[in-house]
C-alpha cells in the first residue's frame, strides 16, 4: 500500500488539478469511519458530499452489488432490464412521481429536466416558453445546462457565452418570482435545501405558494433533490416537509451508496414528453447501480430508519445552537435533518484543517460556512465527540473576539 504523500503526488503527476484536494488519500472505510493510508481513522462528516447516507460499505448494498456484478454490469437500454424497472416501481411507489427517467449524475439528471421542460412546451404549441428561472446561490451541475441554470458567477467565470433562456432571481423571494414569471417560462427550478449555496432552507409558505404560481403561469415546477434526496433531510424526498409536489424532480447523490446514478422522476403528464429517441444515457440505468438503488432504497425506507434519522439530525442542530450560544463567531446554525451547516463571521477552511488533523472530515462552502452531512446512521456520541473538538478549536482561536 502506498502512503498519503505517493499518492498525492501520483494525483499530482497525472490528475487534472480540477479539485483543491485536502492533504490524505482515503484507502477503506466502514460506516461512519474512514481510513487514511497511514492508518489514521477519521469520522466522517462529509459523506462523500451527500452520497454515503447509509454508511461507508453499507452490507446490504455491496451484497446486491456483489450478487449483480456476477450476473450482468451492463446491456444496452434497447432492451428491458429488470433492475431498472423495479427502481422505477419503487421511486414511484415512495414518491409524487410516476415515470423515471435513469442517468449517472446529478448534472445529467438537471440536463433531462431543462430539456423535458422545453420540449413538453413545444410539444403542446408554445415554441416562445424555453426560459428556466432558477435561484440566486444554486447549484445546479457543471455541464453546460445545468451550469447555465446554476446562478453562481464563481462557476460561470471563462465559461461564455453559456445556454441562452435562463434567468436568475432571489431564492426564498416570491415577489422576484411573480415578476419573472411569463408566458415564456418554461419552468422553475428550486432546491428545497441549497446544498453548495450554503445550506439555506426553502421557506414552508414560500414553496407552497411557487407551486401556485407555476400552476397558473403553466410553467413547470422542478426540485432539485439531488443533494436533499434519500433521507438527507429525515425524510426521503426534502419536499416532504413542505406537503408540496413537483411536476419533476432530479436525483442522484445518495441514490445508491456511492454507485454512480442519477434520475429524472415526474409525473405522468411531464414525463410523457419523453418518447423513444427525445433523449438517452447509455450507462443510465444499469443493472448494477440499480441494483445498488434497490438495496440503498429497502434501507432507508426501513422499519424507523428515516425517523431515527430525523431525531440524531434535531439533535444535532441542538448542540449546534448550544455551540453558537458561546461562541459569537458562529453567525448562523442553519439547515433540515442531516443537511446542516454553521455560517462563521470569517473565513473557515482553517477549522476543517484543524477538525482532519484531530480525526474528524467536515466541509467548508461559500468560504464561512462549515457544512455538515454525515452518514444518516452517525451516533449521538460521535455527534458529541465533533461538538466538543468544534468548541475546542473554537475557543483556541486567538482571534476570537
Ligand atoms: C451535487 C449537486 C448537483 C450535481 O451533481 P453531480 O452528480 O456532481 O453532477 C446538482 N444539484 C445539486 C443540488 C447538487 O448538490
Amino acid at each position: 500500500m502506498n502512503s498519503n504523500e505517493e499518492i498525492i503526488q501520483l494525483t499530482d503527476h497525472h490528475v487534472a488539478a480540477t479539485y483543491g484536494r485536502i492533504p490524505i488519500a482515503l484507502v477503506r472505510g466502514k460506516g461512519t469511519r474512514v481510513w487514511d493510508a497511514s492508518g489514521k481513522k477519521y469520522i466522517d462528516f462529509v459523506s462523500g458530499l451527500a452520497v454515503n447516507n447509509l454508511g461507508h460499505c453499507p452490507p446490504a448494498v455491496v451484497q446486491a452489488i456483489r450478487k449483480q456484478a456476477g450476473t450482468l454490469l451492463h446491456v444496452s437500454n434497447l432492451y428491458h432490464i429488470e433492475p431498472q424497472s423495479r427502481l422505477a416501481e419503487e421511486l414511484t411507489r415512495l414518491s409524487f412521481a410516476d415515470k423515471v427517467f435513469f442517468c449517472n449524475s446529478g448534472t445529467e439528471a438537471n440536463e433531462a429536466a431543462i430539456k423535458l421542460a422545453r420540449r413538453y412546451h413545444h410539444d403542446r404549441g408554445e415554441t416562445g416558453r424555453h426560459e428556466i428561472l432558477s435561484m440566486h446561490n444554486s447549484f445546479h451541475g457543471r455541464t453546460l445546462g445545468s451550469l447555465s441554470a446554476t446562478a453562481q458567477k464563481k462557476f460561470h467565470l471563462g465559461f461564455k457565452p453559456l445556454v441562452p433562456g435562463f434567468k436568475y432571481i432571489p431564492f426564498n423571494d416570491l415577489a422576484a418570482l411573480e415578476a419573472a414569471l411569463s408566458k415564456k417560462t418554461a419552468a422553475v427550478i428550486i432546491e428545497p435545501v441549497q446544498g453548495e449555496g450554503g445550506v439555506h432552507v426553502a421557506g414552508k409558505a414560500y414553496l407552497k405558494r411557487v407551486k401556485k404560481l407555476c400552476a397558473e403561469n403553466g410553467a413547470l415546477l422542478i426540485f432539485d433533490e439531488v443533494q436533499t434526496g434519500f433521507g438527507r433531510t429525515g425524510k426521503l424526498f426534502a419536499h416532504e416537509h413542505y406537503g408540496v409536489r413537483p411536476d419533476l424532480m432530479t436525483l442522484a447523490k445518495g441514490m445508491a451508496s456511492g454507485i454512480a446514478i442519477g434520475a429524472l422522476a415526474g409525473t405522468a403528464r411531464a414525463m410523457a414528453t419523453f418518447k423513444p429517441g427525445t433523449h438517452a444515457a447509455t450507462f443510465g440505468g444499469n443493472p448494477l447501480a440499480c441494483q445498488a438503488g434497490l438495496a440503498t432504497l429497502s434501507v432507508l425506507t426501513g422499519d424507523n430508519f428515516l425517523a431515527g434519522a430525523a431525531a440524531t439530525g434535531a439533535y444535532f442542530a441542538d448542540r449546534l445552537r448550544e455551540l453558537k450560544q458561546k461562541f459569537p463567531i458562529i453567525r448562523d446554525v442553519r439547515g433540515l435533518g442531516l443537511m446542516l451547516a454553521i455560517e462563521l463571521d470569517r473565513p473557515a477552511a482553517e477549522i476543517v484543517q484543524e477538525c482532519l488533523r484531530r480525526g474528524y472530515l467536515i466541509n467548508c462552502v461559500q468560504e464561512k460556512t462549515l457544512r455538515f452531512l454525515p452518514p444518516l446512521i452517525i451516533t449521538r456520541k460521535e455527534i458529541d465527540g465533533l461538538i466538543k473538538t468544534l468548541a475546542s478549536i473554537l475557543g483556541a482561536d486567538p482571534a476570537r473576539p
